[in-house]
């Protein structure tokens, strides 16, 4: 496999994967790079099913191999929410990243039970059908305030374990080093190096 469709166009996503894919020496690019300009609906109930779904349709579209993150922060006070809904949580697809991590602070605002983990579902889709999975999770608690630009989406109100800076505080490398999305990719490569020793 020489490059990999990345089923979605979320700029910060991609070059996270290419960081961590970059020792495979597989090209990854967007779907827009690849000439995909739709949306799939994300309909399914669990991160695997999205994962899934994302994928499959680039395949479906363009004959390549494609990949697929689908993730999410899940909190245990919550019942697991915002989950599958991580992206939209408000009910507003078009609010920003600062409005949910703010309408998650007030749900917590009376919550001591902090804990909450990141959760990354790979999925990649192959031309010939054959589709391989992983997943990731980071473990870690809500803060009762933003910290830190980097990153993206939670990841000011975010507090890896064993951390005392928030993944909106700490560098690209070390997030890359200990995310749920590392984590996935890592089980990920393993997955690909066993099925390309199978299919030689
Ligand atoms: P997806 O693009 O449908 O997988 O939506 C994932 C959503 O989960 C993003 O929009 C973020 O809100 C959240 N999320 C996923 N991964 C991360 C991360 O690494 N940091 C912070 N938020 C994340």
């Amino acid at each position: 496999m020489k490059r990999l469709i990345l089923a979605s166009n979320n700029r910060k996503k991609l070059l996270e994967l290419q960081a961590i894919l970059e020792d495979t020496g597989i090209e990854v690019l967007s779907q827009r790079e690849a000439g995909c300009d739709f949306e799939v609906d994300e309909n399914g109930e669990t991160f695997e099913e999205n994962a899934y779904l994302k994928a499959f349709a680039v395949t479906q579209a363009t004959g390549e191999a494609a990949i697929a993150d689908d993730s999410g922060l899940c909190v245990d006070a919550l019942g697991g929410e915002p989950g599958v809904y991580s992206a939209r949580y408000t009910g507003n697809h078009e609010d920003t990243d600062e409005m949910r991590n703010d309408y998650l602070l007030s749900k917590l605002e009376d919550v001591e039970n902090r804990s909450a983990r990141f959760v990354s579902c790979i999925c990649c889709t192959l031309p010939n059908g054959d589709v391989l999975r992983a997943r990731g999770e980071c473990e870690g608690e809500i803060l009762r305030e933003s910290r830190g630009s980097l990153g993206f989406g939670y990841d000011p109100i975010f507090l890896p374990e064993g951390f005392s800076l928030s993944m909106g505080e700490i560098s690209p490398e070390v997030k890359n080093a200990i995310s749920h999305r590392a984590k996935a990719l890592d089980e990920f490569k393993k997955e690909l190096r066993e099925y390309n020793a199978a299919h030689k």
